[in-house]
């Protein structure tokens, strides 16, 4: 199949050279030139401009949120230059006001539309393991549902309406938020009272909290591995504040969010923007008086 791809940064470049390997044609623009040379060199085709690759069955775009959609002009503009039969699937993590938008355009142009955000870090994406969440017409998620299962160890529908698979990657965000609260609140309250945080996270990650989530994040907090980003906190803070957006959306209070909202804010303000997301734990230590923990 010949796969148009906008995006590729951390998440998009491993998924377009995966999907490369599973024996498709690829037509990859990007803002910034470097990435497209490094997949050109592996067998792409570079689109001089984004419509470029829309020329194409399949558009694939993994980019960095609303307003990157809004300004490469997949929201609007650009659209008309799809050819008949596209689908174009999302990968991106979006308000849900963007969702409906997106939606609502491709409609009106006949052109198909699947949105398939998904869970995973870049290292997971490379390895084509990530968990995709997928929603859209049943025609739609028909042509593409072989591509979507070629990324990941796990795809699902869990909707025929795009918008269904933005609000689930919402929420299962959220929860991973509140996992990195919990753990960096936790191992500061032990090392104030004098509990060897080492040894508290050892026993809990492999019995009550035996999952990749607490494994993975309390190492991180733990040991002070804030770089290089998995999950910079900046993309992290974009996705609490769409939490935020759709509790508000939907009357659904989600006190939980504006809590780590608040930390992520005094996070970026001291410039842990481009540090992962997990970093608050570092700075919630730094805030009880405790020194690095590692
Ligand atoms: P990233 O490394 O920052 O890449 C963002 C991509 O968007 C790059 O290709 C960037 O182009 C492009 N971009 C940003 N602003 C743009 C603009 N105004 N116009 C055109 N292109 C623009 O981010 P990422 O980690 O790949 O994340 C991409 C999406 O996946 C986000 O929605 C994120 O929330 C979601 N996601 C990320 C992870 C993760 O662990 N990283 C996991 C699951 C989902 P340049 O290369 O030119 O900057």
């Amino acid at each position: 199949m010949k796969i148009g791809f906008i995006g590729l940064g951390q998440m998009g470049s491993g998924i377009a050279e995966n999907l490369m390997k599973a024996g498709h044609e690829l037509v990859v623009w990007n803002r910034s030139s470097e990435p497209a040379i490094a997949l050109a060199k592996k067998g792409a085709s570079i689109a001089q401009e984004p419509g470029g690759a829309l020329q194409t069955d399949v558009l694939f775009s993994m980019l960095a949120n609303d307003s990157a959609i809004e300004e490469v002009g997949l929201a609007g503009p650009l659209l008309s230059r799809a050819p008949s039969g596209l689908v174009h699937v999302n990968l991106a993590t979006i308000s849900l006001d963007l969702a409906r938008k997106l939606t609502a355009a491709h409609e009106t142009r006949r052109i198909g539309y699947v949105a398939a955000p998904v869970f995973g870090r870049p290292n997971v994406a490379a390895a084509g393991n990530l968990v995709v969440v997928a929603a859209g017409a049943n025609t739609d998620i028909a042509m593409v549902r072989p591509l979507l299962q070629s990324i990941g160890r796990r795809m699902t529908v869990v909707g025929d309406v795009p918008v269904q698979a933005n609000l689930f990657k919402i929420a299962g965000n959220f929860m991973l938020a509140g996992a990195i609260e919990s753990l960096s609140e936790a191992f500061t309250l032990v090392r104030k009272g004098g509990v060897d945080p080492h040894i508290f996270h050892d026993v809990l990650s492999t019995s009550l909290f035996a999952c990749p989530v607490y494994q993975g994040y309390g190492d991180a907090i733990l040991h002070e591995r804030f770089e290089p980003a998995g999950f910079p906190l900046r993309l992290g803070m974009k996705d609490v504040r769409l939490a935020l957006d759709a509790s508000r959306n939907l009357s659904a209070s989600l006190p939980l969010a504006s809590l780590v909202h608040d930390h992520f804010i005094e996070a970026e303000t001291a410039g842990l923007g481009d540090k992962d997301w997990s970093s608050i734990g570092g700075l919630l230590a730094r805030k009880a008086g405790l020194g690095s923990g590692r």
